[in-house]
This record gives structure tokens, sequence and C-alpha cells, in this order.
């Protein structure tokens, strides 16, 4: 298999669990050094830590570094590990929570925790992730948004406004930061990851049901084909891609 990824450094906001974690070892695989950055180091569906799968696993290179995306400080500290692996190729701004809504009785503290997580974190993130790229020669920028930042959601109404930031987070910062840096959005679909089945308990309900046969592909998405896409956006083979939004979503958004 051609590495794609070879001697690059790249950081996964996110990557303990889920997506982020099918992200990194994707990347490994491709020959990263992966920056791990998480609130935790346990899966959250179990298992060895990404950090350890990589090392044990892949043969590519891995570390871990505790960081709560909302504190600014916490990011800074991720990007100078980094440093130590050549600088920063490639940011995932993955880290994200769906969070506990229901749009009548959403508090303020609920509104700040998702917003902060979604769209702080990501901004600045990559605010950071440009000061050391641009002295390295440029890099790669990922946003994970979502299908709800495409088309509106009133089950979900501060996530899908969070996603939606990020989508024209995406948008602003590639015209912001170019030529040197990329920035692309990825807007999955349902992913079978512990945030459908422990945080909502959707895939199995009648509802998952029906909205898994109205999907184009008729199925639920897995962590590893969000992965394959964000591979595209990190790798040359994207190279003259930038604002865009990707969804890896079944069909969902454009057919529903
Ligand atoms: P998971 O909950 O499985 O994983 C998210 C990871 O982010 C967890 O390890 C979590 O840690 C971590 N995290 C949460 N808050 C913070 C924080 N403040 N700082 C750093 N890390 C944090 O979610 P998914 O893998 O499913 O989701 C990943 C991204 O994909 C999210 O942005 C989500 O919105 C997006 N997405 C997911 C979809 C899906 O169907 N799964 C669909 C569309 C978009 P902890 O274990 O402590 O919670």
């Amino acid at each position: 298999m051609a590495e794609l990824l070879s001697g690059k450094s790249a950081v996964v906001t996110g990557g303990a669990s889920g997506i982020g974690r099918a992200i990194s070892v994707t990347f490994a695989e491709h020959g990263a050094h992966v920056t791990v950055a998480d609130v935790t180091d346990e899966p959250r569906g179990g298992g060895r830590p990404t950090h350890v799968l990589i090392d044990e696993e892949t043969g590519g290179g891995a570390t871990y570094v505790e960081c709560d995306v909302t504190d600014v400080s916490d990011l800074a500290s991720v990007f100078e590990a980094a440093e130590e692996f050549g600088g920063v190729d490639v940011l995932v701004n993955n880290a994200g929570i769906l969070g506990d809504e229901s749009f009548p009785e959403t508090t303020e503290e609920t509104y700040q925790r998702i917003m902060d997580i979604n769209v702080k974190g990501s901004y600045f993130g990559s605010q950071i992730a440009t000061h050391h790229m641009q002295r390295t020669g440029g890099g790669s920028i990922i946003n994970v948004s979502s299908e709800l930042g495409i088309h509106g959601s009133g089950e979900h109404v501060i996530y899908s406004m969070s996603k939606g930031a990020l989508r024209l987070l995406t948008y602003s910062l590639a015209a912001a930061v170019g030529p040197d840096i990329r920035v692309n959005a990825i807007h999955p679909g349902t992913i079978r990851t512990q945030l459908n089945v422990e945080d909502i308990s959707l895939l199995d309900t009648e509802t998952g049901a029906e909205l898994k046969q109205s999907l184009p592909l008729r199925r639920f998405g897995e962590a590893t084909e969000v992965a394959t896409a964000a591979l595209f956006f990190a790798s040359d083979l994207s190279s003259y891609v930038t604002a865009a939004s990707l969804p890896v979503d079944g069909g969902s958004v454009n057919t529903g």
C-alpha cells in the first residue's frame, strides 16, 4: 500500500474514540506521526488507547496529549508537543459533542458547552495550527462538521447551528490562509460510534431502521469510511481542493 502521509505530522482532536480514532489509525497506517488530543485516552467503545494501538499495530508513531479543546492553552500545548515530530502538517478538528438539547428547555450552559467544543475549539485550534504550518511551508486543516451542518434539525438546533458555523469557518479560513494552507470540511451522516449508540441510542431503534431505509446506500457508515475521506483531504491527492464540503453520508443530504 502506498503511504500517502509519509513523514507528515498530524494532530487529531477527539482522537481517542470513534471517528477521530479511525482517522488517527488511518493516518498512521499511511506513515504519519499522529498527536492524539483528547480529554481522555480511553476509547468510548473500549479497547487500547489510540496511541497504543497505533504503536503496536501500525508501525507508525503516535503521542497522546491530554487536551480539552475549549481551553486555548491546552490546544497550544498539543501543537508544542507535535513540534517534536517536525511541526504540524495536518490538523483534524474532530472533537465534537451532540449534546442533550430540547429547544424550549435549553439552558445557557448547554448552549455554551456545545458551541465551545464544536466551534471555539476548531477556531482556535485552526488559529494555532496556522502559525505552526506557516513556519514550515503550509498544511491541511480538516473540519469534521456533519450533515446537520448543511441542513437544519429541529431536534438538534444548537448542534446543527454549531456544525453550520464549522462549514462557514472552513470556507472563510480557506480564503484567509491560502495558498499554503488548504481547509476543507467533511459532513458525516449517521456513523456507527458511541455518539449514536450511547448518547442517543439511535442505531437499533425503529427510527434508526426507517432512517437507514431512506438512505440511497441503505446502511449507516463506519468511522473508517470517514477516515478515508480525511486521508484524501490530508494528502496531496486533494492538492487543488480547498474550501470544499464533502458529505460522507450514504447519500443522505442530497436526497432527503
Ligand atoms: P465520539 O463521542 O465517539 O468521540 C468524540 C471524542 O471527542 C471522544 O473521545 C470525546 O471524549 C472527545 N471530546 C469530547 N469533548 C472534548 C473536548 N472538549 N476536548 C477534546 N476532546 C473531546 O464521537 P464521534 O466519533 O461520533 O464524533 C466525532 C465528530 O464527528 C464530532 O465532531 C461529531 O459531531 C461528528 N459527527 C459524528 C457523526 C456520527 O454519526 N457519529 C455524524 C456527524 C458528525 P469523551 O470520551 O470524554 O467524550
